[in-house]
This record gives structure tokens, sequence and C-alpha cells, in this order.
């Protein structure tokens, strides 16, 4: 919890909590963290990509490894958990077998990544990607609203970005990679549980929906001859709710609407919004997303309107594998508390190393399910917990 505050400090936002990727705060956190790995007996490093990089050798040096680790970026006006709590939890499993002189058959490796809120650049996963293999290096010419890239910030930050390729590491390289977070939902505080045991991250679709009618004065126009983009887009954000609430575990969201030209006496003629889906299996969600736009071409049909859906990103379910779902059980049933299995509906960088081994997840319980927000909370006792089931999975983990 004190390494928590530590990391909170360092902010742009003052009184607050923003670091973003390859800022300088970033650099003050990574330093923080770096220490903290060698100071549990690991050699640490920071790699081409920006994530710090600890290793803890098993018996046998240049044994595989079990992965384990979170984000160390924030969004904007951020809590301290989301991210830090799974690498502060990592570390400090790693003192524990480190100060007993417990070495593993395997190795342990700690990963702190520096971008997987893509608030800078507004793309996710930037270290967990490279480790994969999955990062395109078209994406460094990525720039942030300053209009530097993100191969510029790489070099101003010190790193060679011509190495990304390097961090890429070998199936067989990694056991398992294993990641503790915040539940950042209300599941396990309504039943009373401290931690739960993830099955799945939730695949997403987002659409850009654009609909195009016509502007004209408020005062004049007859209601019957109106060609009204803002009342359309209304009927359409009652549509998303709908198919979003036709099924127990799909959500669907209009988290933005633009109205132009946004004036109190003029029509609205186009508005832009957008549209995220969720669901813990695929053709639910390629399912809802049709629904969505079928519906919305009929609204914009009804309405002579033209209406164009771009289909921005989209990203498959992460199913945590069984046999790790089911170590992680016998390690929260072993540390007394009830096994609760749950998806998670947020994203997380075991999206992208799925391509690299098999995931999972533990989910510390959160107050009031708040997350990306300063009322983040968790208590002493909860982290405690999520800590011991981690470091017990760790030693009873078997390949
Ligand atoms: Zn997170």
């Amino acid at each position: 919890m004190q390494r928590c505050e530590a990391l909170a400090r360092h902010s742009e936002l003052p009184g607050g909590l923003t670091r973003v990727y390859l800022s300088p705060e970033n650099r003050a956190a990574n330093d923080l963290v770096l220490g903290w790995m060698r100071e549990a007996g690991m050699d640490a490093k920071l790699d081409a990509i920006g994530n710090c990089a600890g290793r803890y050798e098993g018996n046998r040096p240049g044994s595989p490894c079990l992965m384990l680790g979170s984000h160390l970026d924030t969004v904007r006006n951020a809590g301290k958990y989301d991210g830090m709590l799974g690498v502060v939890s990592a570390i400090e499993c790693v003192a524990s077998l480190s100060s007993r002189k417990i070495r593993l058959p395997f190795a342990l490796e700690v990963v702190g990544f520096g971008d997987e809120e893509g608030v800078r650049f507004g793309t996710t996963m930037l270290g967990s990607r490279a480790l994969a293999g999955s990062l395109d290096s078209s994406v460094l010419k990525t720039k942030d609203a300053k209009g530097t890239s993100i191969e510029h910030a790489l070099r101003e930050f010190g790193l060679q970005p011509e190495q990304i390729p390097a961090v890429k590491r070998k199936r067989g390289e990694v056991l398992a990679y294993a990641e503790l977070h915040i539940e950042q939902g209300p599941v396990l505080e309504a039943e009373g549980l401290p931690v739960g045991v993830v099955t799945a991250i939730n695949g997403f679709s987002r659409l850009r929906v654009t609909l195009s009618g016509m502007a004209g004065h408020a005062g004049t126009v007859p209601m019957g001859l109106r060609r009204d983009a803002l009342a359309a887009a209304a009927e359409c954000v009652l549509a998303v709710e709908r198919v979003g609430r036709s099924e127990p575990e799909l959500v669907a969201t209009v988290g933005r609407l633009d109205a132009l030209p946004g004036a109190i006496n003029v029509i609205p003629g186009e508005v832009m919004f957008t549209v995220d889906v969720r669901a813990p299996d695929d053709g639910l969600r390629e399912d809802a997303v049709s629904q969505i736009c079928a519906r919305i071409a009929d609204i914009g049909h009804t309405r002579n309107l033209d209406v164009q859906i771009e289909h921005l990103q989209s990203l498959g379910v992460a199913a945590c594998a069984p046999r790790l779902i089911e170590q992680m059980e016998r390690a929260v049933a072993a540390k007394g508390f009830r096994v609760r299995r749950l998806p998670s509906g947020a994203g997380h960088d075991g999206m992208a190393l799925k391509d690299l081994a098999d995931i999972c997840m533990l989910f510390v319980r959160c107050k009031d399910g708040i997350s990306h927000n300063p009322a983040e909370s968790i208590t002493e006792a909860d982290a405690g917990a999520g800590a011991a089931v981690l470091l017990e999975f760790i030693e009873k983990f078997r390949p």
C-alpha cells in the first residue's frame, strides 16, 4: 500500500494522479520500480519499449519463466491501484521467496508495462504487444496531441526503437502469464469476497456512426419537413441500450455524441456518436454489433438520413487457460477464501500476451466497483489477501 502511495506521487496532475507513457513522471516511477525489483533479488532493467523488466532465476539459471505483472501508466485523474497493485504485489512475492532463499524449478519475471491504457498515443498495450511480438513497427509513427511520435518520444526517453524487435519473447520461454488487478466492478464487494478468479477478458467492438440530415432554422422549418440528425441519434442510443440489455453478459454503450452545428436555434444537421460493445463470447458480441448496425440503418432510412458506420477496432475474447484457472482456484481455497469465478469487463495486457503464453488473472475487491477515478480504493487486508493468494499460486505453479 505504501508503494502504491509512493508511485501515486509521480504525477503530472498536482493533487491527483495522471502518469502517461514516456513522461518524466513515468521515468520517476520506473526508477522506483526498478529499485524495488533489485531489492527483491531480481536483475532489473528498462526494455526498449519502456517496460520495467525484472528476473529472478530459478534453481537452474536460464530456465523458462512464469511471468507476472501489470501496468504502470494511468488514465487521466486516475486511482492509485489500477495496474500498480499488480506490479508491487508481484515484486512482494519475489521478495518473500528471495528472503527465504527459495528458488523454484522455473524463473520468475515481473513486468511493469509502460503503456496499457493508451492515453498519450491512443494505442493501447504497446508494452505487452512488443513482448508478444504483435506490435507492428508502423505504430511507432503514431503521434500524441502535441505531434510527437512514439518513435521520437522513445528516443527522447533514452531508448532505441530499433531494439524493439528484441523485446519479443519466444513461446516456450514464458510458461504462463499471471496478473493481479483490482476488479473495477462491484461483484466481489457484493458477495463479500476479497478475491476472485478471472475466467476470460471480454472481447470488444468499437464503432463510429455518423448521421447526416439537414441543418435548418429551428423556428421556420415545420416538423414534418425536418431531417433532424440528433432526434435520430436519440433513437439510436436507445436502440443500442436495448441490444445491450438483451443478454445478461452483454454490455453496449454510447460514450460520446457530438451534434453539429450545435446551436440553440438550429436543427442539428449532423451527429457523430461512438458505440462500444463487450461480451465474454465473440459470437454474442458479433451478433449484437450486427443488430445495432441494422437498427441504426433502419432509423436512418425511416428519417431520410445518410448513415455511415465505421468499425474502429475489435478484439476477441482472451480466455484464461482452464489449468491456470484451476491452479489459481486452489490457491484461493488454500488461503481460506471461497472461490468465485468472474469474467473481466475491462481490457488488460493478457489480451496481447495470450499470443505468447497461456494467461490467468486474479481480481482484488475494490470499493463500490470504482476505477479510473481518484475515489478508487481498496483495503490493506484485501491487498494482503491478493498478494498471499498470488504467492501461493506461484509456489505451487505447475507448467
Ligand atoms: Zn489496469
